[in-house]
């Protein structure tokens, strides 16, 4: 039995200073029951908590450590840049340097622009995406999250359906009233939206790959008819590659799927676990945001020389060994057959969606294909078999409604452990 003693008493001292005992809501056990662990440390495959239990992490901080954690490539540039200071709050030649192999390897991107977060990558998007068209409506699509952004918390996914709270308070119906939702993998209902709000919505913002309803892939012909709607009605079409950007792909999903969008937003990897965003795309829409136009957006510590210096390894580190997108390819592969087997052994039959790197077991027999299919599944069986993984040091997201992401720390025989573990842990949550 895997001890929580000092996790539990920090989770009660927390809540006194700290809303629910956290700094975001994902890192909140409350839907699949128990208390949060307080992390100390983490390396390579491992995260290591107050109670000095070891994990093997799946999450990887949603998504960054693509390295697993405190890979040196990473923590060396950091080291570098610290005694230059940690912030200038001025032009600096990395924040040029990192711009430019931004724009080498995403294929949508001929301007960028650094932010701090994914959330302010998108909300900035959206903004930029207005100002060009001059028109007000975006299209987003249910179960898809694009971080915080008052225009985003309308049928959200991650946290926020994870919580029961898919549609904000706080969000005035001003704001809800300008975004339209669809289903995921639905073009024909984008179409019937964007006939029904004609020359109207500038934007159509979507994950071309869903992480935050658990794993979604979309169809080829979804995003192939999304890009030729947009050109047709002068929509800005934004993929949010937070989650996808340098995972799937050295230039995301938009590379995998052969469809580029106009405008893209990033985050986790491109800082290699700073906290880092960024929003580019075509030229032409960039160059309204400010001082190049009148789309005003700013920061004091955007491009941070420390955040870019792990960003840059980072990237740096993916461009030149495109070999790691295999070994992430048949690392994952080989713990999905892992789990098919088991379930096959236990005559379940269950939905595992994955791409690459990234995957979801759903507790239901239906095909996973958009949101009103992801809750189909069992979320209470989802939590027994979290408590029963945490149980055997496995951390995974805890939440139904997340995808895991797998770093190039799990070796072999990690994915051994791993795959008896999920055999042990899928019996024991049937047994409660
Ligand atoms: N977009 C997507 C697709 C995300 O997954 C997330 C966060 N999980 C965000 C935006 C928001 O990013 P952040 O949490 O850095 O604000």
């Amino acid at each position: 039995m895997i001890q929580a003693h000092v996790s539990n008493e920090l989770f009660q001292r927390a809540q006194n200073s700290i809303p629910g005992g956290v700094n975001s809501p994902v890192r909140a056990f409350r839907a699949v029951g128990g208390n949060p662990r307080f992390m100390v440390s983490a390396k390579g495959p491992y995260l290591f908590d107050e109670d000095g239990n070891q994990f093997l992490d799946l999450i990887n901080s949603w998504g960054p450590m693509i390295l697993g954690h405190a890979a040196e490539v990473v923590q060396e540039a950091v080291q570098k840049a610290i005694p230059d200071s940690l912030s200038f709050g001025a032009p600096t030649r990395k924040e040029i340097e990192i711009a430019e192999l931004i724009v080498s390897m995403v294929p949508s991107i001929e301007k960028v622009r650094m932010v701090n977060s994914g959330t302010e990558a998108t909300m900035s998007a959206i903004r930029v995406a207005r100002g060009y068209t001059g028109r007000d409506k975006i299209i987003k699509f249910e179960g898809c999250y694009h971080g915080h952004g008052d225009s985003f918390l309308i049928s959200a996914g991650s946290g926020a359906i994870t919580l029961g709270v898919p549609d904000s308070p706080g969000v005035t119906k001003g704001t809800a009233n300008d975004t339209l939702t669809a289903p995921y993998n639905n073009l024909d209902a984008v179409k019937m939206l964007v006939e029904a709000n004609k020359g109207q919505v500038a934007a159509i913002i979507l994950e071309p790959v869903a992480g935050n309803m658990g794993l979604v892939t979309p169809q080829l012909s979804f995003l192939q008819g999304l890009r030729e709607l947009c050109d047709k009605e002068g929509i800005v079409l934004i993929f949010d590659e937070v989650m996808t950007g340098f995972r799937l792909a050295p230039g995301g999903a938009q590379e995998v799927y052969g469809v580029t969008p106009d405008m893209s937003t990033l985050g986790k990897i491109i800082g290699g676990g700073m906290p880092v965003g960024a929003y580019g795309g075509k030229k032409e829409l960039m160059d309204y945001v400010a001082p190049a136009g009148p789309v005003y957006q700013a920061g004091t510590l955007s491009g941070n020389p420390i955040a870019m210096s792990a960003g840059m390894a980072m990237l740096t580190y993916l461009k030149d060994h495109p070999e790691t997108y295999t070994q992430l390819e048949q690392i994952s592969a080989k713990m999905v057959a892992g789990m098919q087997q088991n379930l096959q052994q236990l005559g379940l039959n269950y939905t595992i969606n994955r791409i690459g790197s990234m995957f979801s077991i759903f507790f239901t027999q239906e095909k996973v294909v958009d949101f009103d299919t992801a809750k189909t599944s069992d979320t209470a069986l989802f939590g027994r078999y979290f408590n029963s993984m945490l149980q055997r040091g496995i951390y995974l997201a805890p939440s139904q409604y997340e995808a895991l992401f797998v770093s190039t720390a799990v070796t072999e025989d990690l994915v051994a452990q791993y795959v008896q573990a999920n055999l042990e842990a899928l019996q024991e949550a049937h047994q409660g």
